[in-house]
């Protein structure tokens, strides 16, 4: 399901994209002051892509259940005589592309609802955290190491802060990815667990994904136990879980090279994996 991949992904370029033209309004040097303005700017972007984000994954989750089952389920989106074709408008309209078509008769409708609620105070507090980790903390720091930069000439400080900014665009723009990405991974995994129809999932990776995640890839399908384990997104990270409602599943091609890689290389410790991966996806 690469569309749904794509469009999570996007979401996350989109927040990196605004959240970098609020960041290039302020000069280094007002960054200490701007701190307030800043943090409502990077909380309001977070939010609505976090929100899309949500969206786009309980269509794509009631979609792939959908087609394995040929149920509807009910929550948020849901509308009386919802069939296939309606299922793929609404997933279409979603990433913004059409991916999809299918016939027009109802589909019979489990009413459980097990897609869970927006969770506004957890939400702000990750945020705030998220800010004060990657912004307000570095920012200060910076102004600290700042006073004791007079030894450097103009063109030395020109090129310190741009360094500077780069790095604290790259990181903040990281984190708050993940945190945009993680509305839509939150609602699967939740629903997965309340949804007596699923089985469990499998991880689908961007086009270059880290060592970490391909070796998760690697292992095929999740099958959903009273405890499964995290997701383990981290930032930069565009993996995604695909629901599995039935064994009869395809896995996507790349998840099929990880796993021979992984054969190949034959077992030893994740840092050997590491050196492993990165030199056998280099050539
Ligand atoms: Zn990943």
């Amino acid at each position: 399901m690469a569309a749904y991949q794509l469009a999570q992904q996007a979401l996350a370029g989109e927040f990196a994209a605004r959240w970098a033209e609020a960041l290039a309004a302020v000069e280094a040097r007002d960054l200490a002051d701007s701190l307030t303005v800043l943090e409502a700017e990077y909380a309001a972007a977070i939010r609505e892509s976090a929100a899309a984000s949500r969206v786009l994954s309980v269509a794509f989750y009631r979609l792939v259940r959908a087609l394995a089952t040929g149920r509807v389920i009910g929550g948020p989106g849901y509308r009386p005589g919802a069939s296939l074709g309606s299922l793929w408008a609404d997933f279409n309209r979603a990433t913004g592309k059409r991916t999809g078509t299918g016939p027009r008769e109802p589909l019979p409708v489990d009413t459980r609802n097990p897609f869970p609620a927006e969770d506004i105070a957890r939400e702000t507090d990750r945020v705030e955290e998220t800010f004060r980790h990657q912004v307000a903390d570095r920012v200060a720091k910076h102004e600290r190491e700042r006073k004791g930069s007079a030894a450097l000439d103009d063109a030395e400080l020109v090129a310190w802060e741009r360094e500077f900014l780069e790095s604290l665009k790259t990181g903040s723009a990281g984190a708050g990815g993940m945190l945009v990405q993680d509305g839509g991974r939150d609602v699967i995994h939740t629903a997965l667990q309340d949804d007596p129809g699923a089985l469990g999932y499998y991880r689908k990776t961007d086009s270059s994904p880290c060592h970490f995640c391909a070796l998760m890839a690697s292992r095929g399908a999740v099958y959903k136990s009273k405890r499964t384990a995290a997701f383990g997104a981290h930032p930069h990270c565009h993996c995604q879980a695909v629901p599995i409602f039935s064994r009869r599943y395809q896995l996507p091609a790349e998840n099929g090279r990880f796993s021979r890689m992984w054969r190949d290389f034959g077992g030893g410790s994740l840092a050997d994996w590491r050196t492993y991966y990165s030199k056998t996806t280099k050539t």
